[in-house]
């Protein structure tokens, strides 16, 4: 019985976030940023940084990152190391798409308040139990492994009351991954409607933020936008399991976006 002395040896393994910061959370480098005091980038030298155009520029050639775009493939930190960094903390879903371009290109609090507000009221119920249905909208299978850690001993959403489901019609929240391949945009409208309401829909990795590197070619659209009502973001390619938990908390109105508790 190897794995119960190993039990006995490694003891708990399970982390204790959202109650407390798990140190390989919050160093986790999820996301890219752009450095404060950076200095311009010409509109060219933007545009050809990055394979997903996710870095432009403002009028005054201050750099913008759209994390919905960002693949982490790290050239842009590599490049222009003085522009571009990783930013520890994997606490990246956002309400709206617009929230995933860093610096924020605007500051409309109360636009995002209201956003913030209608969600926590429609996800009320939520909060002690949750079912998760999740489709597969022509992901490239990164994403399926992220959320089948979920499950194991490290994240273990059952102990948040959290728990996967077969059918749309027990669901809570829809997890969807993928490009948004058109093959799939009918049968995912289809679940989305078979689900009782309310749910929450959570667009799972830059493929469903965006589109990614296949955005709006012959296969694909530009993320699910087009084909469900998404109300939480997460960007990366894929996301790592913490920065689903921190979506689905959210979902479930226990955390805001920028990781405070509610309670
Ligand atoms: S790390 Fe992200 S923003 Fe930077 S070049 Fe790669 S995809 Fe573009």
């Amino acid at each position: 019985m190897p794995w119960f002395w190993r039990g006995l040896r490694d003891g708990v393994v399970t982390t204790r976030y959202p109650e407390r910061p798990d140190p390989y959370a919050s160093d986790f480098p999820a996301a890219i940023t752009v450095r404060s005091g950076a200095p311009p980038l010409s509109p060219q030298e933007a545009a050809g940084l990055c394979p997903t155009g996710a870095v432009t520029t403002d009028d005054d050639g201050n750099a913008r990152l759209d994390r919905g775009r960002c693949i982490l493939c790290g050239r842009c930190t590599k490049v222009r190391p003085d522009v571009f960094a990783e930013a520890p903390g994997t606490e990246t879903a956002a309400t709206s798409r617009e929230a995933l371009v860093v610096p924020q290109p605007y500051g409309d609090d109360a636009e995002l308040a209201a956003v913030r507000q209608e969600l926590a009221a429609r996800t009320a119920r939520f909060r002690r139990s949750l079912h998760i249905r999740h489709v597969d909208a022509g992901s490239d299978g990164s994403e399926e492994w992220e959320i089948a850690a979920l499950l194991n001993p490290v994240y273990d959403i059952h102990r948040l009351g959290m728990f996967l489901t077969a059918s749309p019609r027990h669901a809570d929240v829809l997890l969807v991954t993928g490009a948004g391949a058109r093959g799939m945009a009918a049968p995912l409208r289809r679940t989305y409607e078979s689900t009782a309401q309310p749910v929450v829909v959570v667009a799972v990795g830059t493929d469903a933020c965006s589109g990614g590197l296949h955005a709006d070619s012959y296969a694909t659209h530009c993320g699910v936008r087009n084909l469900v009502d998404v109300d939480i973001w997460v960007p990366g390619s894929p996301p790592s399991p913490f920065s689903l938990l921190h979506a689905l908390l959210m979902a479930t109105g226990r955390l805001l976006p920028d990781g405070e508790a509610t309670g």
